[in-house]
């Protein structure tokens, strides 16, 4: 059964967490003399000489509304690169356990283990992009303390069936880390709505894609209060910066705006889908229900230079595993994308 007092990290689950002036004092005082901030103020606006909310509520609360999620179960991290440093620091030993891998997949969940000095386990997925579920059983040991998955999959660009992830989540008693960062471009449902249903479930998302804030560097994990609770003990204090706060916050409010551009790209991702395969360069257009398509070409690197040399850069996967000649191209603006069908039809 799922004991996430044996799946943590003694150390943490024992640890004393950083309180810092703003934990210990949440009230409101005419005069703050508790935090050695600057008194007189700052260049920029009155506020920033103050630290900011390490707990971040006023996001927490509207994301709350948008996501039909409590408060309490979202974590918030400087992108969702930071929600997998700390899930995998908060319950992996270094040096003992493992995370498994369903490779090809984002390359940043060996990166953080590997600097954890945490061990990386590849199943990889079907040809057909999917869990193999027996390998998976196979793989995972007494050591095992999570399993990442993305859907929509990032270089593939599928999603993950649904069935197979729920047989996962109830079959394996460790974490089952699922990153969405995808998902507002695909027709899926987020597993989001299904926390209730499985304590060892950890959902990622980011605002780094769908709602166009990849610079603000603010990334969510939804999972128990628990499950938070621990994560929220080994963030660093101010991990996501009051001038990223204020504008999160106001662009949280443009939902709507959010919306049409995310039709807008997925309907330009369908004119790709439609017209990249009558091209000769072209060999297989994968499905997506991402904002990118994994196109196969006959010689990876050559298409890659050549449309470099046409000013368009696009991520060349050919190194990576079921992805050889394969190139992975971000869906853009009507204009970037007529630009890149142009290009590559004159490719020879
Ligand atoms: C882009 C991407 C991320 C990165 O998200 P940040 O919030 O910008 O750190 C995470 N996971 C996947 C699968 C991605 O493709």
């Amino acid at each position: 059964m799922f004991n996430l007092n044996e799946l943590v990290r003694p150390n943490i689950r024992d640890l004393v967490p950083y309180s810092s002036a703003r934990d210990e004092f949440k009230g409101t005082a005419r005069v703050y003399l508790d935090a050695n901030e600057n008194s007189l103020g700052s260049p920029l606006m009155k506020w920033y000489n103050r630290y900011p909310d390490p707990l971040q509520w006023a996001i927490k609360e509207k994301l709350s509304l948008i996501k039909g999620v409590d408060p309490r179960h979202i974590f918030l991290g400087n992108g969702s690169d930071e929600c997998i440093d700390v899930l995998i620091r908060t319950f992996c030993e270094p040096g003992i356990d493992n995370i498994v891998l369903v490779p090809p997949t984002y390359g940043m969940y060996e990166v953080s283990a590997s600097i954890n000095n945490v061990k990386v386990k590849k199943v990889p997925l079907t040809a057909d992009f999917q869990l193999d579920l027996p390998a998976l059983e196979e793989a995972v040991d007494d050591f095992t303390k999570m399993i990442f998955l993305c859907s929509p999959n990032n270089p593939t660009g599928n999603s993950l069936d649904r069935g197979a992830v729920e047989a996962l989540l109830n079959n394996y008693f460790g974490l089952v880390v699922i990153d969405e960062a995808y998902i507002n471009f695909s027709r899926q449902r987020s597993f989001v709505a299904d926390l209730a249903e499985y304590p060892n479930l950890v959902v990622l998302q980011t605002l780094s894609k769908a709602w166009g804030l990849a610079a603000l560097r603010v990334g969510m994990a939804f999972s128990s209060a628990e499950i938070i609770g621990l994560m929220n003990k080994v963030k660093p204090p101010y991990n996501i910066n009051q001038a990223s706060q204020d504008l999160v916050l106001k662009a949280l409010d443009e939902v709507e705006q959010v919306n049409e551009m995310i039709r807008v790209l997925v309907q330009e991702r369908q004119r790709l889908e439609k017209e990249l395969p009558g091209l000769p360069v072209v060999q297989k257009v994968f499905p997506s229900d991402a904002n990118f398509l994994l196109v196969k070409v006959a010689d990876a690197r050559r298409v890659y230079e050549y449309l470099l040399n046409k000013g368009i850069v696009v991520r060349d996967r050919s190194s990576v595993v079921l992805c050889e000649d394969s190139l992975r191209i971000t869906i853009g603006t009507e204009a970037e994308n007529t630009e890149l069908l142009d290009a590559l039809k004159q490719f020879n």
